[in-house]
């Protein structure tokens, strides 16, 4: 989706590398992710060893790619990046695994959709630094063992319920983030705005801030377009009003709802009486994929107490409604 509140990457956006933090210290919040990592490091330096396999979980956006760079920079080791999807056949991911010095980071982003028989080779690897090459072809092939360098998988997921223990059970350190609480999300605007050298008040930081559904990519974004407004219909200040008025022209209302958002709302309170409504349904009702709906919508609307999940279906809450005017 392209609309400003979609918590994913949008076509052409890349989130400025300066804004992006580069150690745990500059990692705003997520104090325990930070102190169980910043000793797992420390603990692996001294031993001398590489670090154990890491698994981050939760929606997008919350700074799962970021902790992975802060990991390999804080071990002092290099990185690279790939994802589920793009390792289609085992070469890709041996590819990947060979290419490594020892004590490297692999990340792999959307771990939960890696191919099946490229999983496989995850396993021996991640165990004993080691992968099955086959030699030949037919009859004759048979399997080689290879040896690896020791190395630190980083894992990220969206759906943590898509991976299978086989895979899960391997990783050392688990983590999940979870959505950000305004008062964190007013310090990612506010260290932002100063990297972007753009004066912001703390009314303008927090307006900002609680209309980003708790996710720093989202407060990142809202940032820029308000410091455009900003420049272009003031003095480049950012304070409360300006932050307000340029996401209200945005179509972002003060909960950081977009037009989106509030038609889901209308689709179970209004055309289904409240609900319960299939996730199915309400994605065929405004047009988009059943995964955009579980993925991005409902997270954050769950988390504000305006939807909720049963067994039968989704329902809309009293404040659901009240908000777009039912009640
Ligand atoms: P994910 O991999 O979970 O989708 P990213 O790591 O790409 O998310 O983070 C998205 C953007 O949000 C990054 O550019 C980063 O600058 C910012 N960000 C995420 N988490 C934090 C945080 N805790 N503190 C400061 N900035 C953050």
């Amino acid at each position: 989706t392209d609309r400003i509140p979609s918590p994913g990457m949008l076509p052409g956006e890349t989130d400025e590398a300066a804004i992006r933090p580069g150690s745990l210290d500059e990692f705003v919040g997520q104090p325990r992710i930070k102190e169980t990592l910043a000793i797992a490091i420390e603990a692996a330096k001294k031993r001398g060893e590489s670090l154990d396999h890491i698994l981050f979980s939760g929606p997008p956006g919350l700074g799962k790619t970021t902790l992975a760079g802060i990991v390999a920079r804080e071990m002092g080791v290099g990185i690279r990046s790939t994802s589920g999807p793009v390792l289609d056949r085992p070469g890709d991911l041996a590819a990947q695994l060979t290419a490594l010095s020892s004590g490297d980071v692999l990340f792999i982003d959307e771990i939960h959709r890696l191919n099946p028989v490229v999983e496989e080779i995850l396993y021996p690897a991640m165990e004993d630094a080691c992968i099955d090459v086959m030699i030949g072809e037919g009859p004759g092939a048979r399997s080689v063992p290879l040896p690896l360098e020791e190395f630190t998988l980083v894992g990220a997921t969206t759906k943590i319920g898509l991976l299978g223990s086989p895979l899960r059970d391997r990783f050392g350190l688990v983590f999940r983030l979870n959505l950000y609480e305004v008062a964190d999300l007013v310090g990612i605007v506010q260290r932002s705005a100063l990297i972007m050298q753009t004066p912001i008040t703390p009314d303008g930081a927090h307006e900002i801030a609680k209309r980003s559904r708790g996710t720093p990519r989202i407060a990142n974004r809202l940032l820029r377009r308000v410091r455009d407004f900003a420049v272009v219909r003031g003095d480049g200040t950012i304070d409360g009003d300006t932050a307000d008025r340029a996401l209200t022209m945005l179509g972002i209302d003060g909960l950081g709802l977009d037009d989106l958002d509030r038609r889901i709302l209308s689709v179970v309170a209004d055309d289904f009486g409240g609900g319960p409504v299939g996730a199915r349904t309400i994605a065929i009702s405004i047009g988009e994929e059943v995964r955009t709906v579980e993925e991005v919508y409902e997270p954050y609307l769950i988390r504000i107490g305006f939807l909720k999940r049963t067994p039968q279906g989704r329902e809309t809450t009293d404040a659901a409604r009240w908000h777009i005017g039912l009640i």
